[in-house]
């Protein structure tokens, strides 16, 4: 059986281009409201982000009049070669053990006397190795927050690789979901959907797969197990495709079946609920907002005990990242973040229900950038 996918499969290789090279004075201006001099960039993550670099292993030290970037020799041509393709002058140095010496004089040559250090991404031995050996006449301050603020308005161009991904796993499930008939395991049907991810040319999944199937859906984040997917069973599908770097993030839960009147209304809930989330984004909208407005429909329905997290979360180069869309975020939407919306219903004797979109902010509301349907049967 075959099954028509709702959209196209997406052109991996017609990505519009990002605008790395922007990305440093505004992360330059922001040192100054942090009164740092520099920021010496350690989270690989962030180091992509300003530089364009993928490689795993790298740092750059942000000067106020220079930029210096420096890895191992493994990347020697790749750090080069990519760098200048996000149009990001730097001064490059390939070093091993020495890369101590490297920076140290680098810093010490620019005059500065302040750097910052990113504090959630260095561990306490390297913060005292890099004070004791490393930077020893420069005053080192902690600092949060700075590169990753930046991050959460995507441009264009982020938007655009966000979107394929979820392009992807739009395309994926569609292609496979008729499987769920099969009486699979949900190991199996996750490798189903896995392997399609890969098929359509996203470079891996964007993180571990969930396929919870009946009482497993109860908790949130199962891992697929030996367990066969059978009539009767509600299953919560929440996965993800990775293209250049950049993530997506969808929920759906299908019924196998027929569905008994408790899990029909738990799925007309917590759709109607997610809809309710989506429907309060705006850029000025704090996330708090959203949250409240998903968790209202579930308390209506007397659920508010079984709805077990957050209703969401920033999505972009990290599968997790700001802002935070909880009762307890203190974070406000602007055009250009992207946010997952996902309530759920936990109910151990019936199954699990979640619904999750990734939606990119504007002005006036939101775009959803994953479209698969929600009450379409399996
Ligand atoms: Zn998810
Ligand atoms: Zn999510």
């Amino acid at each position: 059986m075959s099954v028509a996918s709702p959209i196209e499969a997406p052109d991996l290789g017609a990505l519009p281009p990002m605008t790395v090279a922007d990305r440093l004075p505004r992360l330059r201006a922001a040192l100054a409201a942090a009164e740092c001099e520099a920021l010496l960039v350690t989270k690989m993550v962030n180091l992509r982000y300003l530089t364009g670099f993928t490689g795993s292993d790298g740092m750059a030290l942000v000067l106020p009049d220079e930029l210096v970037f420096i890895t191992d020799g493994r990347y020697r041509d790749q750090s080069a070669d990519q760098l200048a393709a996000a149009g990001v002058e730097a001064h490059i140095e390939i070093a091993g053990v020495e890369q101590r010496e490297v920076l140290g004089a680098a810093a010490a040559a620019s005059g500065i006397a302040t750097l910052g250090l990113e504090a959630d991404a260095v561990t306490w031995s390297r913060q005292r190795a890099f004070a004791d050996s490393w930077f020893p006449e420069i005053e080192l301050r902690p600092t949060t927050g700075l590169v990753d603020d930046l991050r959460l308005v995507k441009d264009d161009g982020e938007v655009a690789r966000i979107e394929a991904a979820c392009a992807v796993a739009d395309v994926a499930l569609a292609r496979v979901r008729h499987r769920l008939h099969d009486g699979l395991t949900e190991q199996e049907f996750g490798l189903e959907l896995d392997t399609e991810i890969r098929r359509l040319g996203a470079t891996g999944n964007s993180f571990e797969t969930i396929v919870g199937s009946g009482p497993n859906g109860a908790k949130p984040h199962h891992r697929p197990s030996r367990r066969r997917i059978a009539d009767g069973d509600l299953v919560v599908l929440d996965f993800g495709a990775l293209v250049d770097g950049y993530c997506s993030d969808m929920t759906r839960t299908v019924m196998v079946g027929e569905p008994t009147p408790t899990q029909q209304r738990m799925l007309d809930v917590v759709t109607e609920a997610q809809q309710a989330g989506v429907d309060a984004i705006r850029a000025g909208e704090p996330t708090r907002a959203i949250d409240a407005a998903c968790r209202q429909v579930i308390d209506d329905a007397g659920w508010g005990e079984a709805f077990l997290h957050a209703t969401g979360h920033g999505v972009g180069l990290e599968i997790h990242e700001a802002p935070r869309v909880a009762a307890t975020a203190d974070a406000t939407l602007a055009p250009g973040f992207v946010v997952t919306v996902e309530p759920g219903v936990y109910l151990p004797e019936h199954g699990g229900v979640r619904v999750e979109d990734t939606v990119v902010v504007t002005a006036d509301g939101c775009r959803p950038l994953t479209l698969t349907p929600k009450t379409t049967p399996a």
